[in-house]
């Protein structure tokens, strides 16, 4: 017979996740995600771009029974990955998505993940199925962004935060810069209750994205969005696109960067998210003239991996161009020559880009102060 109700049993996890280090957990009740008839809409849109992934077996990303036999709960786990930014003083300031300045938040949780679902795995066993021959596989299942789960509308469900309208899951404490991670379990946990909505009257996100990617309140189309193109996309960038990432090199945080509820973010507990080195002050200049073991070096074990050397140097090309910065002819000169087709065919546009928008840095004459900070 059973020792603990759902509501212990729940309280127990939840100290065990915050003692492993996540900063937020909660708990929904596994059913058919209120956010289904979104999703299949979504995808008759064709909104996914080539993220064929995104097609597969949606009625597994939908209803979390089909994805574990008997599940009976989604656990929702946060990481902040937050640190204050340091003053640039990059000649040529490259840009990074936040998360990505750090090691990748995949290896972080999945590790994280792991332990919590062999602590949840211990409870159970020992003090509700002693007898039960199930094996790890059978009860949990841990997802990191790319299971088969709608994890943001389930981390609203469990009421770790709300879905804002720039599709970013929003806790109230801490704002959006966080990542996230799901267990399934077959443990029955008490739900907690979901978080209100918390955008109200304000849709500053929509008009700061530089693409129009927000085109409804929660929906990003990824075929306008930033991340998508700088990260996912294998190949040639379409030339509109080119001119529109400006100098971010891996993915986008335009529309995090205005939300007032980031105001509340807090410093990374998890040590592991700190920005590493070549991310804190990036510099255009110092990512062209990369080799190949200088990029594998600096970027293992990160988020940034994604993209692969050419498709960060095929950023780069783009970023330089658009800086409007003589200095950046010099470093494109190079990559006109780099052995890669796909970079040099962006540091051709890349030149012809600076040669429409590229104006002389003032410099400071005699007798005359340069401008203030
Ligand atoms: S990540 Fe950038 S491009 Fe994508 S929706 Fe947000 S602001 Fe727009
Ligand atoms: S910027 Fe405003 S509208 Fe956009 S997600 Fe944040 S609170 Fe919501």
């Amino acid at each position: 017979m059973s020792n603990s109700t759902p509501r212990d049993l729940a309280e127990r996890v939840r100290a065990l996740a915050i003692e492993i280090g996540f900063d937020t957990v909660g708990f929904a009740r596994a059913d058919r995600s209120r956010d289904a008839d979104r999703f299949h809409a979504w995808l008759a849109d064709g909104r996914e771009a080539d993220l064929a992934y995104m097609r597969k077996t949606p009625e597994r990303r939908t209803d979390p029974r089909n994805v574990l036999e008997g599940c009976r709960t989604v656990i929702v786990v946060t990481v902040g990955h937050w640190f204050e930014d340091p003053e640039r003083t990059a000649e040529l300031p490259a840009r990074f998505a936040r998360y990505a300045k750090g090691r990748d938040y995949h290896k972080i949780l999945e590790g994280m993940l792991k332990r919590l679902a062999c602590a949840l795995h211990e409870q159970v066993r020992r003090e509700e199925e002693p007898n039960s021959e199930l094996g790890d596989d059978e009860r949990h299942r841990w997802y990191v962004d790319h299971g088969p789960v709608l994890e943001r509308a389930w981390a609203a469900e469990a009421g770790v935060g709300f879905v804002g309208k720039n599709a970013m899951l929003i806790d109230p404490r801490r704002g959006s810069w966080t990542t996230l991670g799901v267990l399934l379990t077959t443990a029955e946990l008490e739900p907690d209750a979901p978080v209100d909505e918390g955008c109200g009257t304000c849709r500053d996100c929509i008009p700061a994205c530089p693409t129009g990617a927000i085109v409804g309140p929660g929906e990003v189309d990824a075929r306008l969005c930033i991340s998508y193109w700088t990260i996912e996309h294998r190949g040639v960038l379409p030339e509109e696109m080119r001119s529109a990432i400006g100098t971010r090199v891996f993915g986008c945080d335009d529309c995090q960067d205005v939300c007032p509820w980031n105001r509340f973010a807090q410093p990374a507990t998890v040590a592991d998210h700190r920005p590493r080195e070549l991310f804190v002050d990036a510099d255009l200049a110092r990512l062209a003239s990369l080799t190949w073991d200088e990029w594998d070096d600096a970027t293992r074990g990160t988020a940034v991996r994604r993209v692969g050397y050419e498709g960060l140097l095929r950023n780069v090309a783009c970023a330089l161009g658009n800086t409007g910065d003589e200095r950046a002819r010099p470093h494109l000169d190079r990559l006109v020559t780099h052995e890669s087709e796909l970079v040099r065919e962006h540091a051709v546009w890349g030149l012809a880009r600076l040669a429409e928008t590229a104006r002389p840095r003032e410099t400071s004459t005699p007798g005359r102060e340069a401008d203030g900070p």
